[in-house]
């Protein structure tokens, strides 16, 4: 299958269990190749099946890529990881990041929840920039991140909606110019987004803030089978991207 993004075959070979909610993958992907930045990320497409759903590296030496997989209720990958995967063949796309501080920036404040750690993490052991660390977690993940690192834990709500926006709101932020990392449900780092630009008035350059992952309430990709789209794609000579892009449009955008 040729397709729009660089693509490795990779093998499982451990399986951890670091917390109730998050779970260690070692992966051997050849060929893979780190870009640098310290929040880049991979796509898995977990076996037999066709989505891609992306992951912080959260190591690559050599072919041996690390990354940690938050469990959560439904979902293709969290299904995959759920039982003993090691041996599994999978495959994962090439490296992207976005983590750019200003060359001027003389602090970090980091902000995510159980699916920014890793980032946070690696990036909490390159930098030598001053940082603070907002976690939501649902888990005691007190030895995830390096020894010293001034980090708030906060518990995720029982029920609805991350209070990561609200926490935000009320940073004291630090004197001079500096560089602010966050990511999250997509709808907490809207606000957040709209936060940095009005009120605290932040130019481009001195924020990254991602939606990682979107409070949808279905299971998307189960419920349109990709089979018939891509034969009828083939058949009609439309290109790899036409056939994917009518899929994503099939499962509602
Ligand atoms: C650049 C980038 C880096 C990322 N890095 C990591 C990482 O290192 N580790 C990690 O675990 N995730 C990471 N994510 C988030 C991860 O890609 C999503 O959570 C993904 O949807 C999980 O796939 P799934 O197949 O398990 O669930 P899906 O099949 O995608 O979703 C199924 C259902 O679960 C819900 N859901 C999806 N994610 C979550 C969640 N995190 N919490 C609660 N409900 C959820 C959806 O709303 C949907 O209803 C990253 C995302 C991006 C864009």
């Amino acid at each position: 299958m040729t397709t729009r993004a660089q693509r490795y075959d990779a093998v499982v070979t451990r399986r951890e269990q670091l917390s109730p909610h998050l779970v260690r993958l070692s992966l051997s992907v050849p060929g893979l190749e780190s870009t640098g930045t310290l929040d880049e990320w991979v796509g898995l497409v977990a076996p037999g099946q066709f989505q891609v759903r992306y992951y912080t590296v959260r190591s690559l030496e050599g072919s041996d890529l690390v990354v940690d997989v938050v469990l959560h209720e439904v979902g293709l990958v969290t299904e995959w990881v759920s039982a003993d995967c090691a041996g599994d063949a999978l495959v994962v796309t090439g490296a992207q990041g976005s983590f750019s501080p200003p060359p001027n920036a003389e602090w970090l404040l980091l902000v995510g929840d159980l699916t920014a750690m890793p980032a946070m993490a690696r990036i909490c052991e390159a930098t030598a920039l001053p940082t603070r660390v907002w976690a939501e977690v649902p888990d005691d993940l007190s030895g995830y991140l390096p020894d010293g690192t001034d980090v708030t834990w906060l518990e995720p709500p029982a029920e609805g909606r991350s209070r990561l926006a609200e926490v935000v709101e009320g940073i004291d932020w630090p004197a001079g110019d500096g560089y602010f990392w966050m990511a999250g449900e997509s709808a907490q780092m809207r606000a957040i987004r709209k936060h940095l630009m009005r009120v605290r008035r932040l130019p481009n350059a001195a924020y990254d803030v991602m939606g990682y992952w979107r409070a949808v309430t279905a299971l998307q990709p189960r419920v349109v089978d990709p089979g018939p789209i891509w034969r009828a794609g083939k058949a009609a000579g439309k290109s790899d991207e036409q056939i994917w892009a009518e899929y994503d449009e099939a499962r509602g955008g």
